[in-house]
């Protein structure tokens, strides 16, 4: 597909859309403005249903304003309590009555501003042309991704666009992204979570019905027992960490991270397994061929809820110890400790992230991950 149209080429005036009639891209843009313009009205006309957001706090005399926004670097969404003055994002601070990070800030949240403010931000639209890249103006970049786009449209129709979001929009950009690619008339649109976790969604969906996650940080703080794999939240997701930290203060949970390296979470681990890269399911089976093995599964929930279980314990019979320690490299004392740890501090979580997920085999993994919690050794799931 070209993108970028050639000096000869005229710009596209008058195009078709999905249903046939003519539309340019001028018609395409005014059209998204009466869609606003026409939302604008609604809410004056029904003042019950709809009311204008009030995100802004006045304060200060100088006019700085506190504004409250999200950290949008990691899944977390830590509160931000924003500095602005005269339209400029000044100052910040993390916001101590956001329910997920209770005043607490990591690094990558504590530069947020860079995205406005960094000196090596991207702050106008560049072309590459000759292998160099030159400043274009605004209205040149809009006019000339708009007729490509619009050319591509007419020759290919509306479904031949892909529109991938970003895991840093927030809600508002999330929903004005939704509302741009259906304007254009296709439902051709994804999250970039599509990526990360679709092993997930995959695995999660094809063992329970549906594919995410079933707990939140109120669980995580009601938990027992915490199980890490292939996840490292002390350096992806850090305000998470603490929400971890807090069944272990509250509960005494013990923590178990299943990890090929010795990550900044393992630190804080009553238990590290130390697996060779790619035997997530090895590992797994492992631990339930001890759970089968001592009868700590839970038989009046697997009879009543699970189909399937019986072919599942034929499969983890295979998994002895000594086969579990050939392909895992974990010896047998510490498989078996790991299992004894859920079976005995019930309920408790169970926690991956893009270890688990970023393999060939990633489904595998995620399901047998759920499988382990079909044993009802634990409810909870986190990815
Ligand atoms: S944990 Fe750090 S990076 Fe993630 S949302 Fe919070 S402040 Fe931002």
């Amino acid at each position: 597909m070209k993108l970028i149209r050639t000096a000869t080429e005229p710009a596209p005036t008058q195009k078709k859309d999905s249903t046939g009639s003519a539309i340019d891209r001028r018609t395409f843009l005014k059209r998204s403005g009466i869609t606003l313009g026409g939302a604008a009205a609604a809410a004056a006309l029904s003042p019950t249903m709809m009311r204008k957001a009030q995100a802004a706090i006045p304060s200060g005399g100088d006019g700085t304003q506190t504004i409250r926004t999200v950290c949008t670097h990691c899944s977390v969404g830590c509160g931000i309590n924003a500095e602005v003055n005269n339209g400029v994002w000044v100052g910040q601070e993390p916001a101590f009555d956001h329910p997920f990070n209770l005043g607490a800030h990591c690094a990558k949240g504590a530069s947020v501003r860079e995205h406005g403010h960094g000196e090596r931000r991207l702050k106008y639209p560049t072309k590459l042309v000759g292998g160099k890249w030159v400043r274009v103006s605004w209205d040149e970049a809009i006019n000339e991704i708009g007729d490509q786009m619009l050319q591509i449209r007419q020759q290919s129709g509306p479904d031949s666009v892909y529109w991938l979001g970003s895991a840093k929009f927030n809600n508002e950009q999330s929903y004005m992204f939704r509302k741009f690619y259906a304007l254009w008339g296709s439902n051709n649109g994804d999250h970039q979570a599509r990526i990360c976790h679709s092993t997930t969604v995959a695995g999660v969906a094809n063992t329970w019905g549906y594919g995410a996650m079933t707990n939140s940080y109120n669980d995580i703080h009601n938990s027992q027992a915490m199980l890490i794999i292939g996840g490292n939240p002390a350096e992806a997701h850090p305000v998470s960490l603490i929400h971890l930290m807090r069944a272990k203060e509250r509960n005494n949970a013990p923590l178990i991270v299943i990890d090929p390296r010795f990550t900044r979470t393992a630190a804080h681990a009553d238990l590290y397994l130390k697996i060779r890269p790619g035997t997530d399911v090895a590992i797994t089976w492992g631990m339930m061929w001890h759970i089968f093995q001592n009868g700590w599964e839970d038989k009046e929930f697997i009879h009543q809820r699970v189909w399937g279980m019986d072919e599942i314990r034929k499969e983890v019979a295979n998994w002895t110890p000594d086969v579990t320690y050939d392909v895992t490299g974990v010896r047998e004392e510490l498989v078996y400790q790991a299992a004894k740890m859920m079976a005995d501090n019930r309920p408790s979580t169970f926690i991956w992230c893009m270890g688990g997920t970023q393999h060939t085999i990633g489904n595998n993994n995620t399901r047998a991950y759920c499988n382990f919690q079909l044993m009802k050794i634990i409810f909870l799931l986190k990815n």
